[in-house]
């Protein structure tokens, strides 16, 4: 009986090769519109030199005696359970079945070479921090004749000045001032297409959400795009000149509200009260 070769993977088996991750760190308006980043990786490829052989051009690996080329060694060990059959690497040839008595010179005998390589990587627009593009077969080679890894693009987006990603819509938070506000207005608001029109009707409240529509993000994968949405915050005035206190004070007076001018500043106040 083989108890400890069964369903053990032989040394000498193909084997996928590693995957490779890259962060590739995207403007806003790249990860909009796509891009075409040109990465670096630092990856091992079959060396050019002996083509992943590990023996030296001209040489020839003798197989090895000790395995018969097979990279395993089996000993049979008596047992009071009977017979049983032990795998192992064969140590002669650390597995390859192969002895090379001229390593090569490039790689040393190890086949592959490392290198930096640079990658030009087609980013779709629609892209968000987090996404992932697969790029297949551009990862660490394969063993033993096994297929290459596949290299991943994590996607990291800086953050925008105005714009904020939400799904495939995009949020602007806008300050309109009190008289838009009351009156309506007709505004050029900044979107990823360059400035466009967005009309405020008369009597718009704070937190009032605009849908520009068809401004947002593209969508990875599939047609259309998402919509912007502008958030609409009133800008009450901290500072007011004389006349536009004047006017303010006419118009308090029109909505029924009494004004009381603050004469004296609340420290004022305070130490009137306290008697300081
Ligand atoms: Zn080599
Ligand atoms: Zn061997």
């Amino acid at each position: 009986v083989d108890r400890r070769g069964a369903g053990r993977q032989r040394q000498n088996a193909p084997r996928r090769g590693v995957d490779l991750s890259y962060t590739a760190m995207l403007t806003f308006e790249e990860s909009i519109f796509g891009v075409e980043k040109v990465i670096e990786i630092t990856r091992d490829e079959v060396c050019e030199t002996c083509h992943g052989s590990c023996a030296e051009p001209g040489s020839n690996p003798a197989k090895c005696t000790n395995c018969g080329g097979r990279g395993e060694v089996r000993q049979v060990r008596q047992t009071f359970l009977g017979s049983m059959v032990q795998v192992t690497t064969c140590p002669n040839c650390a597995g390859r079945g192969e002895i090379i008595s001229h390593p090569c010179h490039t790689c040393k005998g190890r086949g592959l070479e490392r290198k930096t390589v640079k990658k030009t990587v087609p980013i779709p627009g629609g892209v968000d921090s987090g996404t992932q593009i697969r790029l297949a077969g551009e990862g660490q080679p394969g063993v033993n004749g096994g297929p290459t890894g596949n290299l991943y693009i994590e996607i990291k987006v800086k953050a925008h000045q105005f714009f904020k990603r939400k799904g495939n819509d995009i949020i602007l938070n806008l300050d309109i001032n009190i008289a838009q506000a009351v009156l309506g207005a007709e505004l050029e608001v900044p979107t990823v297409d360059g400035n466009a029109k967005l009309v405020i009707p008369a009597g718009t409240q704070p937190g009032k959400v605009f849908t520009m529509r068809g401004k947002g993000s593209p969508i990875l994968r599939s047609t259309g795009r998402g919509d912007q949405m502008v958030v609409v915050n009133v800008d009450v005035p901290k500072t007011l000149t004389a006349d536009q206190r004047k006017l303010f004070e006419q118009l308090a007076t029109t909505l029924g509200t009494e004004v009381r001018p603050q004469e004296k500043s609340f420290m004022d106040i305070l130490k009137d009260v306290l008697g300081g």
